[in-house]
Parts: structure tokens; sequence; C-alpha cells
């Protein structure tokens, strides 16, 4: 049958995804370039004091040492200072860049060559007017006629300065990365919004799990992306500073554990070595269990246990691509689409841990890639999601339409054509409901050839089935809404007819008998007519199928019984009754 051969199909590449695929390549390329000539990123070249308890706000720093790590500030202050005129960057129009970071208030001092100090300060909590799209903190040197000459920057209570990521850069050069940056950060926010949208209505009308960790992870990239690039600020600026980095660890945490969930759950069980599936879901739920003491440290060990679930990280990010190659080898559809999903997000998230990603993007470093990386893998998936659900549809009318088929198929007779006895018990049975309302007279026809057997026995089996057919032909002619026909079996039709009784379905009857008789059987048998006896029996409104054929059945009888080539209409008393030519006697 048609339906048993379903040929795969090939669809064509996504046009969208290839698009996508170019704006990325054009990110990266855009990103790596962009390093402004008059950009200084300042980590590795300021001297620093410590006190190790929190100082008062008037307090002059201890001496500064201008080698070494800082060390025991995690309670108390750090100060950070450095000399801006060995900077290529020009003093007057200056802007410093400090990335948030966990701490609870940074003051910057701008040093004039007059002796004055002006300074700027931000809270935990109150970000003022500093903040910037991309997790950045901007002071910007006071303009004055005295020449500056130096930055002190005072961290109360800062968690790492390992972790701290400062520039110094001109204002125009600082105005051109936020706009660069706010674009950036909105586009690949909104790409995330469609595709946790997309994929939850798509785990619903798919009725599957893995499209729901996809909508997770990508609501979860979501809110990560919104707190760390500070837009959250517009709306809630109390949630500057430290609650948002130690949410956006959190988050981050949980995004990498439901991404490789969803990548492990959607591979088929049979198609992966369990141990290498435990391994990989133990790992991520790791990252999540490590990410929640990460997440509410202030002090300690915080660079080691970064070390640790970046390596943690890198684990899941292994355990996962050695899932899908060995699923893909094995055959899986999934891995296939999950490795394109998962390549670029591998690559942003694997390149963040070796390379220093920092300061490339306008300074949205490795947050932005890993944003953009995400969108790519939500939309990627979503995409495919969608080709799968397409080809399913497509799979399913051609079924559908096979089933169709054979459902017709099963109810008609191949030789003729016309309906079989199912079909014919299936298109008369609303006929029968019209009868019990009382609205139409019902009555069946049931004809046998005359002598069919010697048709056979003289001119060949073949000649019989042209007889049949050539038959056939003539009472699909009477088929319509008030009359449905149909051959029963071997030399026997039916002809179901509403709308008539008493004298016109007696006219009708004989109509139907004379119209089989004057039949052309020429090619077949050569000249002479081939007749049908006609076995009449009229419903009463509880009658039905059955009772109606065997009333037929008998009068079919009583015609062969009483010579042939007639019609008989059953009567009540046992026995059918020959019409004739004349309307038949009905029995009560
Ligand atoms: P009667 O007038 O009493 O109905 O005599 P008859 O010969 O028509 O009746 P009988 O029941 O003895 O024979 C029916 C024959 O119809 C027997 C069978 O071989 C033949 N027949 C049944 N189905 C087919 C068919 O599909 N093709 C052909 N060629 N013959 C068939
Ligand atoms: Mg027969
Ligand atoms: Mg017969």
């Amino acid at each position: 049958m048609e339906m048993a051969v379903m040929q795969p199909r090939v669809y064509p590449r996504n046009p969208a995804l290839k698009v996508l695929a170019f704006l990325a390549a054009l990110l990266l390329w855009t990103g790596w370039t962009d390093r402004a000539a008059a950009e200084v990123i300042l980590n590795h070249s300021l001297c620093h004091a410590v006190s190790e308890t929190l100082s008062a706000d008037s307090a002059s720093p201890p001496p500064f040492s201008c080698i070494g790590d800082p060390q025991g500030y995690q309670r108390g202050s750090l100060w950070l200072r450095t000399n801006v005129d060995t900077y290529p960057v020009d003093p007057r129009n200056l802007v410093l860049l400090v990335h948030h970071s966990r701490f609870d208030r940074l003051k910057v001092s701008f040093t004039y060559a007059d002796g004055r100090s002006l300074s700027q300060e931000v809270n935990s909590g109150n970000f003022g007017s500093h903040w910037r799209t991309g997790g950045q903190i901007a002071f910007e040197a006071p303009l004055r006629d005295a020449r500056l000459l130096s930055i002190t920057m005072r961290f109360d209570r800062l968690a790492s300065a390992n972790l701290l990521r400062m520039r110094m850069m001109t204002r125009g050069e600082a105005n051109v990365q936020a706009t660069a940056l706010s674009i950036s950060v909105a586009a690949a926010l909104t790409l995330l919004l469609i595709g946790a949208l997309y994929n939850t209505t798509l785990a619903f009308s798919l009725r599957r799990q893995f499209p729901l960790w996809q909508a997770a992870w990508a609501g979860c990239m979501l809110v990560w992306g919104t707190m760390w690039s500070q837009l959250h600020l517009f709306i809630l600026p109390g949630l500057a500073g430290a609650v948002s980095a130690q949410t956006c660890t959190a988050l981050s945490c949980l995004a990498v554990t439901m991404a490789a969930f969803s990548a492990v759950m959607a591979l088929d069980r049979q198609v992966l070595p369990e141990p290498m599936r435990r391994i990989t879901l133990t790992l991520a739920a790791a990252v999540a269990i490590l990410g929640i003491p990460l997440t509410f440290m202030r002090q300690g060990p915080i660079e080691t246990m970064a070390a640790v679930l970046g390596a943690l990280i890198l684990g899941v990010l292994i355990g996962v691509a050695l899932c899908l190659g060995w699923a893909w080898r094995r055959g899986s559809v999934e891995a296939r689409t999950f490795a394109g999903a998962w390549s670029l997000p591998m690559l942003a998230l694997g390149s963040v841990q070796f390379v220093d990603t920092n300061t490339i993007f306008w300074g949205g470093g490795s947050q932005l890639l890993v944003l953009f990386a995400a969108a790519w893998q939500t939309l990627w998936l979503a995409a495919a999601a969608s080709r799968t659900h397409a080809r399913l549809r497509i799979e399913h009318d051609r079924a559908r339409r096979a089933e169709a088929q054979a459902h017709e198929l099963a109810r008609r007779d191949p030789l003729t054509g016309l309906r079989n006895r199912r079909g014919f018990v299936e298109a008369a049975a609303p006929m029968f409901d019209v009868n019990r309302s009382g609205a139409s007279p019902l009555a069946l026809l049931l004809l046998d050839i005359d002598k069919f057997k010697r048709i056979n026995d003289t001119h060949g089996h073949d000649a019989g089935d042209m007889v049949l057919v050539t038959i056939g032909n003539r009472i699909a002619r009477w088929e319509g809404d008030m009359c449905k026909v149909a051959r029963l079996g071997g030399e026997e039709f039916a002809l179901m007819v509403a709308g008539m009784d008493g004298f016109a379905l007696h006219r009708f009857a004989q109509s139907v008998r004379k119209g089989i008789a004057e039949c052309n059987h020429a090619e077949a048998i050569g000249e002479g007519p081939v007749t049908v006896s006609i076995g009449v029996a009229e419903a009463t409104p509880d009658s039905d199928f059955r009772e109606l054929y065997r009333h037929a059945d008998e009068a079919l009888y009583s015609a062969k019984h009483e010579g042939r080539d007639r019609v008989v209409f059953y009567r009540a008393e046992n026995a059918g009754h020959e019409a004739g030519d004349n309307p038949p006697i009905h029995a009560a």
C-alpha cells in the first residue's frame, strides 16, 4: 500500500539560519577588531593600598605599593591608584569605566596639579547616574583648568580584586562603545525573548520536554543578560551592584545546567552509553550546586571557587560534546541538530575559559559573546524543531490521506467499482434514520442475475466478469441522493431507495429490471438478453438492515421460483408477491 512507502524528504536549510550565521560572524569580527586606540586597560598597572578594616570615609589610605597583589581587603578597603600622565588618553577628556563587581562602595577621586581632589561615588544599591549598559560604571573626570594627575579608587568590602575590570578612554570613545553595546545587548535580548516564547509554544504544541528545557535556558539567559547589562536598573535601580552580580552568578550556573540537560535529555537513551549520560548530567548538576555557595560568597576563596566552576563548566561542555558526537555517530537526528546549536555556545563558553576576552565587544566582553551564543542556540533549536514539526505534519497528512484511501477501498468492489456490502450498509444507515423519523419511505431492491452460472459455463469466467461490469455500470446510473447502489457479492446487486413506495416504487423496480435486460452484452456473450430477478422489501419505521435484507431475499427467492425475470414484493405472510405490471398488494 502506498502509505507504507514513505520517502525521507530532504529539506532545504533554513535561510534564516544562514542570516543568523552571517550576523554572528560579523559580530565576532567587529567585536574583535573594535579595540580603540585610546582605550587603556588598567588591571595590571595599578598601585594598591589595603586597610583590613573599614576605615573612616575621610581617612587617607595607607602607603601604596606598586608590586605584588593586594591581600586582606575583603573586610576592609582597597585603594587603587594610577597616574594618568603615563597613558595616551587626554586627561581633560577622560572617562574611567569600572565593570560592576561585588563591593559595597566605590569612591573615585580625581587629583589635579593644583592639589585639589574631586570625588564621585557609587554604593551597592545606588549607582545613581553612573551605570552604563554592559555592566559598567562610568566616572567622568571633571573638567578643570588644572591638570589631572591621578585617579584613586577606593573599594569597600570588595570580594575579589582579580575579578575587577577597569578601562580608561575618552568621552567620545565611551559614547561610541555605550551605543554599540546598547544595540548589541538589545538585539541579543530580543532574540532570546523570541527564542524563549517560541520554544515554550513548541513544547506545548509538540508535547515534548526538551523545548521546555530550551525555553527555560533561554528565559534564564534573558534574565541574566538583563541583569548583567544592568538594563534592569531602569526599573529597579536599587538592585545595582553586589545583588545583581551575585544573582548573575546564580543564573549563569543555572543556565549552563539547563542547557546541558536540554541537550542530553533530547537524545534517545538507546544511543548513549548510560555512564556517559550520567556523568554529563552529574557535572551539569554540580555546576548548579557549586553556583549556590559562589552566589552568596562575599569573602574567602572566591577566585579559587570560580576557577573550579570554570573547570566544571568545561567538563560539562566536553561531556555534552562527547554525548552529541557519540549519538551523532549512532545516527541520532537530534544529535545533529544539537551539535549545530551547541557549536557556537561551546566555542564561546570554551574560549571564555582560555582566552582573555574581557575587553572585546566594546567592553561587553565574554558576557556579550555568551549572550549572542545563547540566542543563536535557542533560535537554531527552535528552527530545527519547527522543521521537524513541519515534516511530521506532512507525514501525518499523507498518512491520513492514505488511511482515507484505504477506508474507501475497503468499501468498494474492485470488479465493478460499486460499493460492497460493508460500504452499502454504511451508506444506507442515514437513510434508515430518516425512515425511522417517518420523513420518507425506504425500500430495498435485491437483484440477482438469472442463470448466470450458465453464462460462465458457456462463455467463460472472463465473459461472466464483463457481464457483471456492464450491469454494474447500468446500475451505477441510479446512484443518487435518494438511491444507493451496491454489488453485494457474486451476481447479486442491491438498490436502497428512499422517497418511493406503492405504485411509484413498483414502477421504479420494473424500470430497473427492464433497464438491465436492455443492456448490450454482444461483446461478451453475443446476442441475447441477460435478465435479473428482483425482490423488493419496504421498510417499516422500526426495520433494520438485516430484517429488510431478509425480506427482500425472500421476495427474490419467490421471483426465482416463479420463473425469473420479474419483480416480487415481500408480503408479511412468509411469502413474496409477484408484482407483474400491476401495483403490488401490500400486507398489513
Ligand atoms: P439463478 O438464476 O438461480 O440465480 O442461477 P445462477 O446460475 O445465476 O445462480 P448460481 O448461484 O447457481 O450461480 C451463480 C454463479 O455466479 C456461480 C459463480 O461461479 C458465479 N460468480 C460469482 N461471482 C462471480 C464473479 O465475480 N465473476 C464471475 N464470472 N462469476 C461469478
Ligand atoms: Mg445468486
Ligand atoms: Mg443468479
